[in-house]
C-alpha cells in the first residue's frame, strides 16, 4: 500500500486560498462583503484579489516577501488576506493601535516591501517610517472605499493597483504547504513582540477546525467586530470565504456601528475580546437596537467572567467561549457546550462556559504539564501547570528568533506561558499567565478567579488584579477597578465584598478606583503597567483615588 504515489490527483498543498477560488464558483452572485455604501459578491471579489495580486507582481513582489498592512477592518484588509499570498508574499497586518516606534521595529524586523495604509492611518505611518533607519517599503495609500477623502501618501493607491491589474491572473502555485501565508507580531504584553509565522497548512487546517468548532453555517453574516490584524481575525479572513458568508466590514468597533450593523445586516456571527461586552452591555439607549435573532459570539483573547457571560446572554447573544494565542493561530481551545448543561441554572452554566475548554480538531493534543517533571498534572481542577499543545495549528516558529522558537517548542509539545488546571471532565481552566500568579506568602493566588469574583459585584465594570510587594507575605493581590458611572461604592464596601465571597488569603490587600484600566490594542488588561504603578503603592500606600491611564 506504501507504494501508491502521491500525484497531482490525489496530492494538493492545502491553503485557504482554494477557499475563494471555490467560494467564486459556488456561490458567485452571494453578497461577500459589505462595508457602508459599498457591497461586493464572491465572483467580484476573487476577481479584484486576482487584479490585486497581479498589481503586487508587477511591483517585484516575489515569494516569501513580506507585504505589510496598516488598516482598520475595511475591504482592502480583507481581500489582501487572499491577494498578498496569491503573489507569493506574505501578509503581516499590523496592529492598528501601535504607536510609531512599534510599527517602525516591526516594518524593520520583518523587512516588508510594500507598506499599504488606510488614509486614517496616514500620519501614524508616516511617522513609523520616519523612525525607520532601514530601506523604506513602498507605500500604498488605501482611501476610504465608499467615500473617498483624496488623502494621498506617496505615488500608488489601493483602488488604482485593483483597476490595473490584470483579472486572468490565478496567482502563483502554492508548491509546499509549509511555505508561509501570515506573519502576525504578537501585541508584547510579557516581552518585545515576536514575529509568528503561519503556514498555508497551518492556516487552511485551523480555519476548518474553528468553523466545525464554532459550527458557523454556510451564508452566515458575520460581523467584522474582532480587529483582522489578531490572528488574521483568528482566521475568519479565511473562513468566511470558505462558508460563502457575507463579511460586515466597520471602521469602528463602537456600540453604534455594531447594534446597526446587526440590525440592518441581520448579522449571525461575530467575534470579540469579552471588553468588547462592556461596549455592548453600556450602550447609550441611541446607540442600541433590539436584536430580531439570535447573535453568536465567539469570544476570547481575554478571560470572560462569569457574570459578564450572564449579562451578555441576558440580552441575547449566544456565547462560544475559545482561548488561543498567536501562536496557535488563534482560537486552541473552545469551551464545546454539553446538551446536559442546559438543565443546570443560569449561573452554573455560565461558569461551565468560562472555562476555556478542550482543544480544536486541528490540535493533535493539549495537555497541563508540570514544567519541572514533564508529567501531565491530575484531573481535579486543583492541580496547576503550564498548557501545553502540539498540532498543526500551532506556527512554524518566530521569525529570525531561533532562540524564542527553541523555548517554546520542548519535548514535542508548545508551553503557552499559561497557567491551568484540568477539571475531571477534561475541560481545561486557565488560572492566569504565568507571570501574573500572586504568590503571597507560599500560595498562588489566580489574579483571573479574583477578577472573576470582583466582576459579579453590581457597582464593578471592570477590574483587573496584580502582584503587589508585600514586607510580610511577598507578594499580595491589588486590585484596579473601574466603577459603574452610577456608583459610589468605597474601597471599604468592595473589601468587605470581598471577604464574604473569598479566602482570607485571596482578599485584596489594596483597591484603587481608577477611570480606565490601560489594555493592549487587542483587549487585555496591560498588566505590567499595572504592576508598577503597585509597587510604588508600597512607599505612597495611600493611595485609592487615581484618574486614568494615559
Ligand atoms: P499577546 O501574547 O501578545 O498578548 P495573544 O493574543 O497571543 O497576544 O495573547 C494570548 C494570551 O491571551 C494567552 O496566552 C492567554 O494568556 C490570553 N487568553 C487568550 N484567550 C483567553 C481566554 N479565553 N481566557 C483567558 N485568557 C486568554
Amino acid at each position: 500500500m506504501n507504494r501508491l504515489a502521491k500525484c497531482l490527483a490525489n496530492y494538493a498543498p492545502l491553503t485557504p486560498l482554494t477557499f475563494i477560488k471555490r467560494a467564486s464558483k459556488v456561490y458567485p452572485n452571494r453578497t461577500s462583503i459589505i462595508y457602508d455604501k459599498v457591497q461586493f459578491n464572491w465572483s467580484q471579489t476573487y476577481e479584484r484579489c486576482c487584479r490585486l495580486a497581479d498589481s503586487l507582481r508587477s511591483l517585484n513582489v516575489a515569494k516569501n516577501d513580506v507585504v505589510s498592512v496598516l488598516a482598520p477592518n475595511v475591504p482592502a484588509l480583507y481581500e489582501m488576506h487572499f491577494a498578498v499570498p496569491m503573489a507569493g508574499a506574505v501578509l503581516n497586518a499590523l496592529n492598528t493601535r501601535q504607536d510609531a516606534k512599534h510599527i517602525a521595529t516591526i516594518l524593520r524586523h520583518s523587512e516588508a516591501k510594500v507598506l499599504f495604509v488606510d488614509y486614517e492611518y496616514v500620519p501614524l505611518a508616516s511617522e513609523g517610517l520616519r523612525l525607520l533607519i532601514a530601506d523604506k517599503p513602498q507605500v500604498v495609500v488605501i482611501d476610504d472605499i465608499s467615500k473617498p477623502t483624496g488623502v494621498r501618501f506617496g505615488k500608488l493607491e489601493y483602488e488604482q493597483m485593483v483597476r490595473e491589474g490584470n483579472p486572468e491572473y490565478k496567482g502563483e502555485e502554492v508548491e509546499d504547504e509549509w511555505d508561509a501565508i501570515a506573519l502576525n507580531y504578537t501585541s508584547g504584553t510579557t516581552s518585545d513582540p515576536k514575529g509568528v509565522v503561519y503556514s498555508h497548512r497551518g492556516a487552511f487546517l485551523s480555519t476548518i477546525s474553528l468553523i466545525q468548532g464554532w459550527e458557523m453555517p454556510t451564508e452566515a453574516v458575520y460581523l467584522w467586530s474582532l480587529p483582522m490584524f489578531h490572528c488574521n481575525g483568528w482566521t475568519f479572513a479565511w473562513g468566511v470565504a470558505a462558508r460563502g458568508g457575507t463579511n460586515v466590514c466597520i471602521r469602528n468597533t463602537n456600540a453604534y456601528e455594531m447594534y446597526t450593523s446587526i440590525s440592518n445586516h441581520k448579522v449571525t456571527h461575530m467575534c470579540c475580546a469579552p471588553v468588547v461586552f462592556n461596549i455592548l452591555l453600556e450602550a447609550k439607549p441611541h446607540e442600541r437596537r433590539e436584536l430580531a435573532s439570535k447573535v453568536n459570539i465567539l469570544t476570547g483573547g481575554a478571560p470572560p467572567p462569569a457574570a459578564l457571560l450572564e449579562r451578555m446572554e441576558d440580552i441575547g447573544f449566544d456565547i462560544t467561549h475559545a482561548y488561543g494565542l498567536t501562536e496557535a493561530s488563534g482560537p486552541a481551545l473552545i469551551c464545546e457546550w454539553q446538551t446536559k448543561w442546559n438543565e443546570l441554572a443560569r449561573d452554573q452554566q455560565a461558569r461551565l462556559k468560562a472555562r476555556q475548554g478542550v482543544s480544536v480538531l486541528s490540535l493533535a493534543d493539549v495537555d497541563v504539564k508540570d514544567k519541572k517533571t514533564m508529567e501531565g498534572v491530575p484531573h481535579d481542577g486543583k492541580a496547576m501547570g503550564e498548557i501545553v499543545l502540539r498540532g498543526s495549528s500551532i506556527m512554524k516558529g518566530y521569525l529570525k528568533d531561533d532562540k524564542e522558537t527553541a523555548n517554546a517548542f520542548q519535548n514535542g509539545w508548545f508551553f503557552t506561558g499559561d497557567v491551568g488546571v484540568i477539571h475531571p471532565d477534561g475541560y481545561i481552566e486557565i488560572k492566569d499567565r504565568s507571570k501574573d500568579v500572586i504568590i503571597s506568602g507560599g500560595e498562588n493566588i489566580s489574579s483571573v478567579e479574583l477578577e472573576s469574583v470582583l466582576f459579579k459585584h453590581q457597582a464593578i465594570l471592570e477590574a483587573a488584579v496584580v502582584a503587589m510587594p508585600h514586607p510580610r507575605w511577598g507578594e499580595s493581590p491589588c486590585a484596579f477597578i473601574v466603577l459603574r458611572d452610577s456608583s459610589d461604592t468605597t474601597e471599604a464596601e468592595i473589601l468587605e465584598y470581598c471577604e464574604k465571597n473569598m479566602p482570607k488569603f485571596m482578599v485584596p490587600k489594596k483597591v484603587v478606583f481608577v477611570k480606565e484600566l490601560p489594555k493592549t490594542g487587542t483587549g487585555k488588561f496591560q498588566k505590567q503597567v499595572l504592576r508598577k504603578m503597585a509597587k510604588s503603592f508600597q512607599d505612597t500606600p495611600f493611595i485609592s483615588n487615581l484618574q486614568c491611564f494615559g
